[in-house]
């Protein structure tokens, strides 16, 4: 199973994900021509994609989802409250591309099986998705202001996850942002912040996660080194070695990361 992320951030997401002969992308919050870039800059065709996963309907996550789905005849999946919030910012689609997916119940797409979990954020049913090959498991929880124990548990069984690593809790307190929206992204329904994402990666690699990438950072209220450092420090205090007893990595905001092979 390989995985890429191609821009993780408040300003676009997408993430790749192939495993055998199928390859697919959840979400596509950039322009078609920018996720083109991303994947060329690691020898990955978009004429080999075989659908975009949709996790919600936030234009970070679905801006290019309608231009890459008429490029490349791709499918576009999403759970049904997603499709009628999202639908009528896609543009034109053929309906044979829609595809409702069912709520937490597995269904395949090639050689993956899919299964989405639902999160807690301001969008009509956002989900996280869990990845899996017959192998290896990839989990992706991003944009959730809270991880409930049941999104832990699946998290907890995967080799990789995508954890939201949104902010640091003194810069959004601090920063320039209006009251409403600091309050948004503080709350429950908003974004993980670095310390949650400590938290939950401290438990994640006590049960043998073995890849942890920090991701959606916000461009205001983080950069990439106090991610890090943050959920570095607190592994550490736990003694587990980051780089060593676990791979942490933190998702570019701007362009695609390692492609890992799991
Ligand atoms: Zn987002
Ligand atoms: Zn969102």
């Amino acid at each position: 199973m390989k995985f890429c992320s191609l821009y993780s951030g408040s300003s676009g997401n997408s993430l790749y994900v192939s495993a055998k002969d199928t390859a697919i992308l959840v979400d596509a919050g950039l322009s078609g021509k920018q996720i083109e870039r991303a994947m060329n800059a690691h020898q990955l065709k978009p004429e080999k994609l075989q659908g975009i996963l949709v996790t919600h309907e936030h234009r970070d996550h679905i801006h290019g989802v309608g231009v890459l789905s008429r490029r490349y005849r791709l499918p576009i999946y999403a759970n049904e409250d997603t499709w009628q919030a999202m639908e009528n910012k896609l543009g034109k689609l053929k309906p044979e591309l829609i595809r409702i997916i069912p709520e937490s119940q597995p269904f395949p797409l090639g050689d993956l099986e899919v299964n989405s979990f639902s999160i807690q954020h301001d969008a009509a049913n956002p989900v996280g998705f869990t990845l899996h090959d017959g192998k290896k498991n990839i989990a992706i929880a991003t944009d959730t202001g809270w991880i409930s124990e049941d999104v832990k548990t699946i998290m907890s069984k995967m080799d990789l996850v995508v954890l939201e690593s949104n902010h640091d809790l003194a810069m959004l307190e601090s920063g320039c942002y209006p009251y409403p929206l600091k309050q948004r992204i503080k709350s429950s329904i908003g974004h993980l912040s670095n310390v949650d994402a400590a938290e939950i990666a401290c438990y994640l690699a006590h049960q043998g996660v073995a890849h942890i990438i920090l991701a959606h950072l916000s461009a205001e209220n983080n950069y990439p080194l106090l991610a890090y450092q943050t959920v570095a420090t607190a592994l550490e205090k736990k003694s587990v070695r980051p780089g060593k007893d676990l791979n942490l990595a933190v998702a570019k905001r701007s362009g695609p990361g390692t492609l890992t092979t799991l």
